[in-house]
């Protein structure tokens, strides 16, 4: 019931960046649309009605339905609240665009990245046969697996989805203890767990129950689930994302710890990031990595 940290920016940025991707890219995968979240109760109804009003969450309220506006598909026997500013991107198919794009122009190549193979001298990155000015690491959890990075602070959160198919087609994205969205084909992806301690990789039973159960109590549509999957966030310990000069390394440039909202935060980041690096303004506090003293070395010394 509070604004998700720097919507106002975060928002409008993430709409204008996908919508030109599309159009740069030719494709479709970004799909703005309402998100129905049915209340639990006639005190959540009362809070959301005393909310509306307020005017730095109004902006992301379409409407607020005290009675039953979707009974037939989920249980929302105190009504719920349509929230705006939402929707989802179908992120396989975004990636699959950016992709091609730069094959196109010969700018990508598909393999591992061994830094232990880069050299960091005065003039800038040597690895291979390639030089360059900088290099810019967004590798998210893969940062763990490299010693130059062993004090980043990057946490692992394991989260598992189920791929359902439904019966009925949807009136709007439903959310309540887990969302539903579309995919091809009449499947419909339902997500997801946050787990930091069991992470062992692949999926659980206990993850299946748990999805499963939500999903129950959500909508009322009969469905049977087809697949599940899992994966890790690379999170942070104060939940903010991580940009800017690795210490002790010049030129070596950190984008990563964008965690459970990477959809979200991406445009908005990695757009100041760039703009740091042309020294056309600053990385705002909260997200720079000098706010992690230990990852230098002389702080290491005191410790
Ligand atoms: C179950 C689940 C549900 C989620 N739901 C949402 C959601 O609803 N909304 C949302 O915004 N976010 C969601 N997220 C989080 C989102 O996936 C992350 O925030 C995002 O993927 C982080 O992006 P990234 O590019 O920093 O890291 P990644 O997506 O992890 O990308 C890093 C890339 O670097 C590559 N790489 C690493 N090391 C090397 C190497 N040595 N050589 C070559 N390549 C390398 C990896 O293969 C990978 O492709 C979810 C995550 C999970 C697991």
């Amino acid at each position: 019931m509070t604004r998700t940290w720097m919507a106002d920016q975060i928002f409008p940025e993430l709409f204008k960046f996908y919508q030109f991707a599309e159009e740069k890219l030719k494709t479709k995968f970004f799909y703005p649309q309402p998100l129905y979240r049915p209340f639990l109760s006639a005190e959540e109804q009362n809070e959301w009605m005393g909310l509306s009003s307020n005017t730095t969450i109004k902006p992301y309220i379409e409407k607020i339905l005290t009675t039953s506006a979707h009974g037939d598909q989920v249980y929302d026997p105190f009504g719920g609240i349509v929230l705006n500013q939402c929707g989802f991107l179908d992120v396989n198919g975004f990636l699959a665009g950016i992709q091609n794009y730069l094959q196109d122009k010969q700018s990508i190549k598909f393999e591992h990245f061994d830094d232990g193979l880069m050299e960091v001298d005065t003039e800038g990155i040597v690895y291979k046969n390639y030089r360059a000015a900088k290099i810019i690491f967004c590798n998210g959890i893969g940062s763990l697996n490299s010693s130059r990075f062993e004090k980043l602070p990057i946490r692992l959160l394991k989260g598992e989805t189920l791929t359902i198919e439904l019966e009925e087609v949807p009136e709007l994205i439903y959310n309540r203890g887990v969302y539903l969205v579309p995919l091809a084909n009449n499947r419909y992806r339902v997500g997801a767990t946050y787990e930091t301690k069991n992470l062992a990789r692949g999926t659980t039973e206990m993850g299946r129950i748990e999805l499963d159960q939500k999903l129950k109590a959500l909508i009322k549509i009969p469905y049977q689930v087809v697949s599940q999957d899992w994966g890790f966030r690379p999170t942070t310990p104060d939940r903010r994302p991580i940009l800017g000069e690795y210490p002790e390394s010049k030129n070596v440039i950190i984008f990563n710890g964008l965690g459970t909202k990477g959809v979200s935060l991406a445009p908005y980041f990695s757009a100041q990031l760039v703009n740091w690096l042309l020294g056309r303004g600053e990385i705002q506090s909260e997200v720079n990595i000098k706010r992690f003293k230990s990852l230098s070395s002389k702080s290491r010394e005191v410790v």
